[in-house]
């Protein structure tokens, strides 16, 4: 049944804080269905695509070419991981962008789905068409194949970028990379900084966070979960300047370093008002805890901290945070793509607990336009069931929450990020 809320929340243009689109992938026109399942989050269903300490990688699987494909490649997602919400989300997507008639993938189908996307994906327009479809009105993006990139030139109007740190919270020496295998030494030589000391190097970065304006970034993004563990702790200057120009410094000698640097950038963003999103929980998940980064959190009162993901399995921890530190805002982002169900209990308690409703913002984190569409589907169907049982339960009127709607999927991310969207979205 459709009630004002549900319309208000199915109707409304969404800014979505979050996204991996980069251009080797939004403009592969060589892109069929086994493509999509392994660029997505049904991909991870098969394998984890990122190394744990330990485990070595050459390339990022989620960036590989597929071949044409099988029905038993197919089968192992649609099938074997066929309960996982993201094998869910994404066959409900294409089934609906491609009107499957039989609202599945199966055997007697796949090859006609398969056609059906590569005739597509040959129109340089469907990627728009469907992110228009989706109800997006612009997005942020973190083209982590290159955390220097311009979006907004490389992707179009709607995009904006933030810069991913990792590189430079590993970069003690001329060869050192992060997991996405982005080198510190390599993105400054592009902004002309050959850093040849550790005074060099910190002086270099204050010049690359003054530069994000002119590249459309509009903030920066902490993805050391993947590299390290979060315990963000008070930087040792002295520890991290052993690590400087070595190329194997060791375990705390790396941690020193990468506190010092990620510790002075959110100094740096905190004195120039540029938002610092942060992932947390599952990666790296022996180090993942949000807690761990509580101390970086609270050294940095006047940094605005995006916390990604529901910190996932620890959202009642995450909530705890953003109750006590009033710089925290959430990014709700892939929480209901992991377990839908917790995330509408999360949700819930979050709308109950956070101190003003200008905490929560979504975002689709995917690869491809055609994930985008489910998660944007996914995240108002979601929101619309969960603002609905509030009013049924009498927490709130209709009209709290239209208001709230609005806000967690428009104007909390024009606020927080001060982007100013264009209105290019004329109604689902
Ligand atoms: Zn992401």
């Amino acid at each position: 049944m459709k009630t004002p809320i549900s319309e208000v929340v199915g109707s409304m243009p969404i800014v979505d804080v979050h996204e991996h689109h980069i251009p080797e992938v939004l403009q592969n026109r060589n892109v069929g269905l086994v493509q999509l399942l392994k660029q997505s989050y049904a991909g991870w269903t098969q394998a984890r695509p990122y190394p744990l300490p330990g485990e070595a990688r050459d390339l990022d699987p989620m960036l590989e070419e597929s071949g044409p494909g099988s029905w038993s490649e197919v089968r192992a997602y649609v099938e074997g991981s066929g309960s996982s919400m993201f094998v869910r989300n994404l066959v409900g997507a294409i089934t609906t962008l491609y009107e499957v008639p039989e609202g599945e993938i199966r055997e007697s189908n796949w090859e006609r789905v398969d056609r059906a996307i590569r005739e597509k994906h040959q129109n340089p327009d469907w990627a728009n068409a469907v992110l228009k479809r989706a109800g997006i009105e612009s997005i942020i993006t973190d083209p982590y194949t290159d955390p220097l990139m311009d979006a907004r030139a490389r992707l179009g109007e709607d995009y904006r970028g933030v810069m991913r740190i990792n590189a430079f919270a590993c970069g003690w020496h001329a060869q050192s990379r992060d997991h996405n295998g982005n080198s510190a030494f390599e993105l400054l030589a592009r902004l002309g900084w050959v850093p040849t000391c550790f005074e060099e190097y910190v002086e270099a970065l204050g010049a690359v966070v003054d530069s994000l304006g002119s590249r459309n970034q509009v903030a920066l993004k902490n993805a050391l979960a993947y590299d390290r563990d979060v315990s963000f702790d008070e930087p040792d200057e002295t520890l991290a300047r052993q690590a400087w120009g070595i190329e194997k410094p060791d375990a705390r000698q790396r941690k020193a370093f990468g506190d010092f640097v990620v510790d002075h950038l959110c100094r740096l963003a905190g004195e120039r008002d540029i938002p610092v999103q942060m992932h947390l929980g599952t990666a790296i998940i022996r180090g993942s805890h949000p807690l761990r980064a509580a101390g970086l959190i609270e050294r940095h009162p006047r940094t605005r901290f995006l916390l990604m993901h529901l910190a996932y399995p620890w959202s009642r921890d995450l909530l705890g945070m953003a109750f006590v530190y009033r710089n925290i805002w959430i990014d709700l982002t892939w929480s209901m793509l992991l377990s839908p169900s917790h995330f509408k209990l999360a949700l819930h308690e979050a709308i109950e607990i956070l101190p003003d409703e200008s905490r929560m913002m979504v975002g689709g984190d995917n690869w491809h336009v055609e994930e985008t569409f489910g998660t944007m589907g996914t995240v108002r169907r979601l929101l619309g069931e969960v603002l609905e049982e509030k009013r049924a339960a009498g927490y709130f009127r209709e009209r709290d929450g239209i208001r709230l709607a609005e806000k967690i999927l428009r104007t909390n991310a024009i606020e927080f990020f001060r982007v100013l969207p264009r209105r290019v979205w004329s109604g689902l």
